[in-house]
Formats: C-alpha cells, structure tokens, sequence
C-alpha cells in the first residue's frame, strides 16, 4: 500500500502531482502540495506522480520499508566477507 507524505519544506508548488494524481494531491492554502487522499489514484499513478516531482518532495510512507533500502530496517546488510 503506498502512502504518500508531502514535505513541504522541498515543494515549489508547480502542481505537478495535482496534475498526475488528482485524486490523492491537492495545493493546500499554502500553495504547496498535500495529500488528499492517500490512495486516491492507483498505487501506478501516485508512484508516476511522487517521480514526476521536479524537486523530490514527495516520499512513499514511512509504513512501507520495502519501496527503499532503508537503513533504519537494517534489512539489506550483506557485508560478511569469509
Ligand atoms: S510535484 Fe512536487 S513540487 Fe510540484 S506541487 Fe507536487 S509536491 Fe510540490
């Protein structure tokens, strides 16, 4: 399940998101972008819209460690070298 989180310290506001997934962004008072509705579009199009951002203020929540190698998970530590 994707849940996208708007950091609105990095978005410009240019509407992209709005744009590609209408249904899960809006520009909130502020002008900046903000979550609407966190599956409003199919998991494809919000994914289409978080890359779509041109600043990268858009990320896949926090509730989601397998869209990223997290490092907090400590998941993906293969260094053992024998
Ligand atoms: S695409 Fe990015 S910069 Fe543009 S409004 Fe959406 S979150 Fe803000």
């Amino acid at each position: 399940m994707v849940n996208p989180v708007v950091d609105k310290n990095k978005c410009i506001g240019c509407g992209t998101c709005v744009a590609i997934a209408p249904s899960t962004f809006e520009i909130g008072a502020d002008g900046k972008a903000q979550v609407k509705t966190q599956v409003g579009d199919d998991p494809a199009t919000i994914n289409n819209a978080v890359s779509s951002c041109p600043v990268q203020a858009i990320s896949l929540g926090e509730d989601q460690p397998a869209a990223s190698a997290d490092p907090s998970t400590g998941e993906a530590t293969d260094q053992v070298n024998s």
